[in-house]
């Protein structure tokens, strides 16, 4: 029997239980014990490392977040620390390890690869989808149909009082998540790092909307922007002449039930990376873009920024 584990590192998304669980089912069709690695790479280091059993992924298909903890950990950027976690792993003979992270975690990993050669396989999850390479992180499905759904509340508060209303949305410096809601939640404007924009440009338009019976409007504005969710909404009251108000939608964005997109990428991901690592991959990303998956090389999923897809960008009105 040979040992792998896993473990989630940086942020948490939904669809990592459903990983976990589709991990411990698939290494033991593979004939691989299963082990998980809590809370990270701290975990790693301290030493908080179990068999997985069938009994700890009992349940958590239809739960967000990660059953077996994140972290992000300065410790694990120093060589002695690593050393210590290489140490921790070999008392187990384990040295196959998947991670659900995000391109820090893979340069974190490739760096422990390079040392101490325990293959590993990132499996890209940030609901911020702005990792190179792979037109799919996990969690931004179950993101996007949380925001969906307060977005929709939004609008029915909105449209009663009358009211704009900004909504922030997660992201760092990617528009990705703002993008999406936009086109598919009806907003009048969309705002985000990758577009420059102007608000004085839509002043006209908008107070002959007012004019015309517009009730209220829907601005998302993307949390990388330069400008303060609060300006926008000053802008409205000052310029258009409505009421206006901001909701940050924060980290609701990376809980709830996830998503059957998610649970599926998840299932699809754990499967293809096992095999992978099977396969002789020892230090790789597991991609997913319109070739399906393939695995790719951490220079090529680090190196460069991501940028939005231009056909998606293009649809928004400047
Ligand atoms: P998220 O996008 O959710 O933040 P991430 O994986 O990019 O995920 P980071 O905080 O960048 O999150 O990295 C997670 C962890 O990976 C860090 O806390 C650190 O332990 C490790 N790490 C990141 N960069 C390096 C590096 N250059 N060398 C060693 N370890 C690193």
């Amino acid at each position: 029997m040979r040992n792998i584990a896993i473990l989630c590192s940086g942020g948490d998304v939904s669809g990592m239980n459903p990983a976990l669980k589709r991990f411990v089912e698939y290494a033991k069709e593979k004939e691989l014990t299963p082990y998980f690695i809590y809370d990270g790479f701290e975990g790693l280091i301290d030493n908080k490392i179990k068999a997985a059993r069938y009994s700890d992924v009992s349940g958590i298909i239809t739960r967000g977040g990660t059953k077996i903890g994140s972290a992000r950990s300065e410790r694990f950027k120093q060589a002695e620390f690593r050393l210590i976690a290489k140490k921790n792993l070999d008392a187990l003979e384990i040295d196959m390890l998947l991670v659900l992270g995000g391109d820090g975690s893979f340069k974190g990993l490739d760096l422990f690869y390079k040392e101490h050669k325990v293959k590993f396989c990132g499996i890209p999850s940030t609901i911020d989808n702005d990792i190179n390479g792979t037109d799919y992180c996990l969690g931004v499905d179950s993101a996007l149909n949380i925001i969906k759904t307060s977005i929709d509340a939004i609008r029915d508060t909105a449209s009663s009082f009358s009211r704009a209303f900004v909504v922030e949305t997660m992201g760092r410096d990617s528009g990705y998540l703002a993008l999406i809601t936009h086109l598919t939640s009806g907003s009048e404007l969309c705002l985000i790092p990758e577009r420059e924009y102007n608000l004085a440009d839509y002043e006209e338009e908008f107070k002959h909307q007012m004019k015309n019976g517009r009730r209220y409007f829907l601005v998302i504005a993307a949390e990388g922007i330069e400008q303060n969710s609060q300006d926008i909404a000053d802008w409205f009251e000052e310029k258009i002449g409505i009421e206006a108000r901001v909701s940050v939608l924060g980290h609701i964005q990376r809980g709830g039930n996830p998503s059957v997109k998610d649970r599926l990428m998840a299932y699809k991901f754990i499967v293809n990376a096992i095999d992978g690592l099977l396969d002789g991959q020892n230090d790789s990303v597991i991609c997913y873009d319109r070739f399906g998956f393939n695995f790719k090389s951490i220079e090529e999923v680090t190196s460069t920024k991501k940028v939005l897809d231009s056909e998606l960008l293009g649809y928004v009105k400047s």
